[in-house]
């Protein structure tokens, strides 16, 4: 801790994100970044606490009790920051954390909300540091790619290719084994590429490291479904082991009457559509879904939600809203609620802070539930029916909605997008191999183990543990590099 009083003499900072309404313009990033010296102050603001519960992440407590999930070594690289040993700084954070130009932008920062000096001040603005430090290597050149010396002669098939199985075949990569990822799209990323849009997450970022694992020897093979263009019985035989990082991909529907009706789909339809569009030709070739001059409807108030609602704007709707059913979450953390654990409070995240600056409101309304999408004579969608509820305990003590007389509310709408989650993985794929599901419909494998119950398979990352984190999906795809290692050569030095 180079600076012993820097968290009483220095505020929290971060950079200013882009105007929220001169963005709109433009598909690029939101933030910005802070220049190196006041960088180097928010660093100093780390305290070096003797335990630093920012880095504890365990899944067990997930997400209750927070912390990072890779366990990045934050104490170590803010001070090294301080002292302006930036290299340092990315040999520390390398060793935990395969991409962390990814969460470094678009992580929720559970690190950051159970900060020791979060518990009566503002937490130490441990994210912004970890962008700092990966984008500082990149620019010095200090981030080439790093080929095994050696190679076991061992070969593993990677399904999928998301931050889960990038992060496995990174690390399997490292280990001398020959990685295949297969991927069904055209471009490699997974959630990264065709989930989180250009303005959170750019494509050229996601690129520049698969350029890198292609160096170190990963092949990637696209344009490949596992289970229809190559089946799983040929891979199983092909590959001394398989990894199952399929994502959750299976939307959650909404059962009401009008569902069908055109101008409702789900949020991935939308979403994977306008970034292919973008990447291809700038939208040029049409290929997307537009809400240029419509009234959208979100349905979800979480964080796909949000991404469809800067979407549209970016699109020139005329009007966006979001439906959320749960209740609007506090301004600040409850008493019920105590650090470390991640605070449940409300965020107003890119796309709200867009809409407040071009329609004058939050695009969210709190505890409303659709009970009808009204079409016209041609079956386009026309509006939105829903009611207001209110959440009561039952009999059994459990919360449930219950409608409020007289709050039948109608909301006109030419593009209604559904973002209520996800369910699980596609089954298809790992029945083929036999693998058993748990009782939410993911691969069956312990955390930890990452070993289903056939032989030389694993599974992580969402197609695990359901629809979660990038940086879960990171710390799962290391940890089942680690099992994989450990089954292909009997002993591992992968880290976990
Ligand atoms: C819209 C959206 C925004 C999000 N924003 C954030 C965020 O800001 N921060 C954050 O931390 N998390 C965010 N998440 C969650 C995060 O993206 C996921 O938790 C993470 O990507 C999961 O990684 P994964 O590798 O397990 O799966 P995925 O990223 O889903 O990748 C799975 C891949 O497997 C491929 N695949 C599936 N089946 C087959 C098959 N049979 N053959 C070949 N390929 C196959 C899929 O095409 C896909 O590319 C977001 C999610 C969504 C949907
Ligand atoms: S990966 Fe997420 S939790 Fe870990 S240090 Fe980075 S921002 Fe924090």
């Amino acid at each position: 801790m180079g600076n012993p009083t820097g968290f009483i003499e220095i505020a929290r900072k971060l950079p200013e994100d882009r105007d929220a309404k001169s963005r709109l313009i433009d598909w690029q990033e939101v933030h910005e970044h802070l220049p190196e010296a006041e960088i180097k102050q928010q660093a100093s603001r780390c305290m070096d606490c003797g335990v630093p519960f920012c880095m504890s992440g365990q899944s067990e407590y997930a997400p209750v009790v927070a912390g990072c999930p890779v366990n990045n070594l934050i104490p170590e690289w803010n001070d090294l920051i301080y002292r302006g040993r930036w290299k340092e700084a990315l040999q520390r954070l390398h060793k935990t954390n395969n991409f962390p130009e990814f969460t470094g932008r678009v992580c929720p920062a559970p690190c950051e909300g159970s900060c020791v000096l979060g518990i009566n001040a503002d937490p130490v603005t441990i994210k912004l540091h970890e962008v700092s430090i990966i984008e500082r290597g990149f620019s010095e050149g200090w981030i080439t790619a790093q080929p095994p010396s050696k190679r076991t002669g061992k070969t593993v098939a990677v399904i999928g290719s998301g931050p889960a199985g990038l992060a496995a075949a990174a690390q399997l990569n490292s280990a001398g084994h020959k990685v295949t990822v297969f991927e069904r799209a055209d471009r490699i990323g997974g959630l990264l590429m065709y989930g989180i849009p250009n303005m959170k997450l750019q494509k050229e970022l996601v690129e520049r490291r698969v350029q890198l694992m292609f160096e170190e020897g990963i092949t990637f093979v696209t344009d490949t479904e596992v289970g229809k263009d190559i089946s799983l019985a040929q891979i199983h035989a092909d590959f001394s082991a398989v990894v199952f990082a399929t994502g959750a991909t299976v939307p959650r529907d909404l059962v009401v009457d009008g569902r069908s009706a055109q101008g409702v789909h789900f949020a991935m339809e939308f979403l994977g559509k306008n970034t292919k569009s973008l990447l291809d030709s700038q939208h040029q070739d049409g290929q997307y879904i537009s809400a240029q001059g419509k009234d959208v409807v979100v349905i979800g108030g979480g964080d796909t939600g949000t991404d469809c609602v800067g979407t549209s704007m970016r699109h020139g709707c005329k009007s966006v809203i979001q439906l959320e059913i749960m209740p609007q979450p506090p301004g600040r953390r409850q008493a019920n609620n105590p650090w470390p654990q991640w605070p449940k409070r409300l965020l107003v995240d890119y796309g709200q802070q867009e809409s407040v600056a071009v329609q004058g409101h939050d695009p969210r309304i709190y505890e409303v539930m659709t009970k009808q999408i009204e079409q016209d004579a041609q079956g386009q969608v026309v509006a939105v029916h829903t009611v207001k509820i209110e959440w009561q305990k039952n009999a059994t003590g459990q919360m449930v909605p219950v409608e409020v007389a007289g709050s039948a509310t109608r909301y006109p709408a030419d593009l209604v997008l559904l973002a209520m989650g996800f369910m699980g993985p596609e089954a298809a794929p790992l029945q083929a191999l036999g693998v058993a599901q748990d009782a939410r419909s993911n691969a069956q494998a312990a955390y930890g183990a990452f070993n289903t119950n056939v032989e030389g398979v694993f599974a992580c990352g969402d197609a695990r543990r359901g629809q979660s984190l990038i940086v879960w999906a990171i710390n799962e795809g290391r940890g089942a590099a680690h099992e994989v290692d450990k089954f292909l050569m009997g002993k591992t030095y992968l880290p976990k």
